[in-house]
């Protein structure tokens, strides 16, 4: 009989689903489409009769599979606490130890996006062509009907000029000409590396302005969320252990991107595979920290510390919770505390603050009129606010919130929260 070894190790899990049916009311998959596949319920109902072994995986189960954003709406809610996130990652990962990687994934994965210096050159040269999608307000970009593929009609942001990578030392020490009070290392992650450099600039000046040294280890790789929530565990692994590698004795591991912070601390949930495995990714999570938990909980920065940056005065501001700040690492109240504390920005609560923008990695890609839909409920909560500017901390949020808004005709601007600050 066929070994079903990813599959096995999430199958506590899959038996913790009792049926209720509780989550429909919370997966925005669901709610679009009212079928019962979408539903956590249905994908772990699915993915059982493989574990018994009365279905092989099909085509079809793989698509059923896929259409997750693994926003975690259904974890959280459940009466029953079932972690179908992990059901849904180690189906994905026994398909993909079943049958390979489809052919674009396994040349994304493989040899693009798992080689930093490759995924810069491939990057480097997608921007040589940028001129030729037409140009939108501000810093985005209109992809043509012929990529068809990344969704019609979408906004993509610009690619940087210049990568953070090429405009940062490696090592930041404190402007205040003392000792280091403690020495961090800085994960870019890729879109704040390749499209918002400005985000890590950021962050080296206000902690280095506070006494921080700040490490920016060349040798860092992918944080591999896009990677190992698809299936590929093996490359996962891979870019774990050059992670690990490249930040050593540090005191903290910070991120200003939700997605990457979650992913880094994440490696312990869903990638080991041998005790010794366990351990290492244990030890990894304890440092990894996103910059908003960072300097509220460890540097404890209060009201006095954070000034706003003057073309933000007088405007209203909201928040947008990233699925993998609020769900994934219950990071809630740190990014609000720091914009009730900005002098001068009036903050207003959007409704349904922490329901998925729809993004969902490449969910996006491969559903993106799914996408489109779920964002329409986002873009309500946000015009209900009537809100100047809408503040996340996820650049992939930002990417498809940007995308949405422009799409709607709506005159918000987005930004992450440390360009806010002065
Ligand atoms: S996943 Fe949770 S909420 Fe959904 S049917 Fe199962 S037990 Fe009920
Ligand atoms: S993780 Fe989100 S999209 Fe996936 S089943 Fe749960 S609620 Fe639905």
């Amino acid at each position: 009989m066929r070994e079903l070894k990813e599959l096995k190790k999430v199958e506590k899990f899959a038996d913790q689903c009792m049926k209720c049916g509780f989550c429909a009311y919370f997966c925005p998959v669901y709610q679009e489409e009212h079928v019962e596949t979408g539903l956590a319920r249905g994908k772990n109902y699915l993915t059982k009769l493989v574990l018994r072994g009365e279905q092989e995986f099909t085509k079809e189960m793989g698509e059923i599979i896929g259409k997750c954003l693994l926003c975690k709406r259904c974890v959280v809610n459940c009466p029953a606490k079932a972690q179908i996130d992990r059901v849904v990652v180690g189906a994905r990962a026994q398909m993909v130890k079943d049958k390979g990687l489809p052919f674009i994934k396994n040349f994304a994965f493989r040899k693009v996006m798992s080689n930093r210096k490759a995924f810069g050159r491939y990057v480097k040269l997608a921007s040589k062509f940028q001129w030729l999608f037409p140009k939108g307000e501000g810093n985005i970009r209109h992809l043509p009907d012929f990529m068809k593929a990344l969704g019609q009609g979408r906004h993509i942001p610009a690619i940087a000029k210049v990568f953070l990578r090429d405009q940062v030392k490696e090592v930041n020490k404190p402007q205040t000409g003392e000792q280091p009070k403690m020495r961090v290392g800085y994960f870019m992650g890729c879109a704040t590396d390749f499209i918002y450099p400005e985000i890590g600039l950021k962050l080296i000046d206000f902690l280095t302005k506070r006494g921080v040294e700040v490490v920016v280890p060349k040798e860092q790789n992918c944080c591999g969320a896009a990677i190992y929530f698809s299936g590929d565990m093996e490359t996962g692994r891979m870019l774990a252990a050059d992670n690990i590698k490249a930040f050593k004795d540090l005191d903290y591991i910070l991120t200003a991107c939700g997605t990457c912070s979650s992913t880094l601390k994440d490696y312990k949930v869903y990638l080991p595979d041998n005790e010794e495995q366990q351990k290492a990714y244990d030890e990894f999570a304890k440092k990894i920290k996103d910059v908003t938990e960072f300097v509220v909980d460890v540097l404890k920065l209060g009201p006095e510390d954070f000034k706003l940056k003057k073309e933000f005065e007088g405007k209203t501001a909201t928040w947008h919770d990233p699925c993998h700040l609020v769900r994934y690492q219950n990071i809630k109240e740190q990014p609000r505390q720091i914009l009730k504390s900005l002098k001068g920005l009036k903050y207003v609560e959007m409704p349904n603050a922490d329901m998925c923008c729809g993004m969902g990695g490449s969910f996006s890609v491969y559903h993106y009129d799914l996408t489109k839909k779920i964002a329409d409920k986002k873009m309500d909560g946000i015009k209900a606010t009537g809100a100047d500017i809408v503040v996340t901390a996820c650049p992939g949020c930002m990417i498809n919130l940007i995308d949405n808004v422009a799409r709607s005709k709506m005159p918000q601007r987005v930004h992450h929260i440390l360009e806010l600050m002065e």
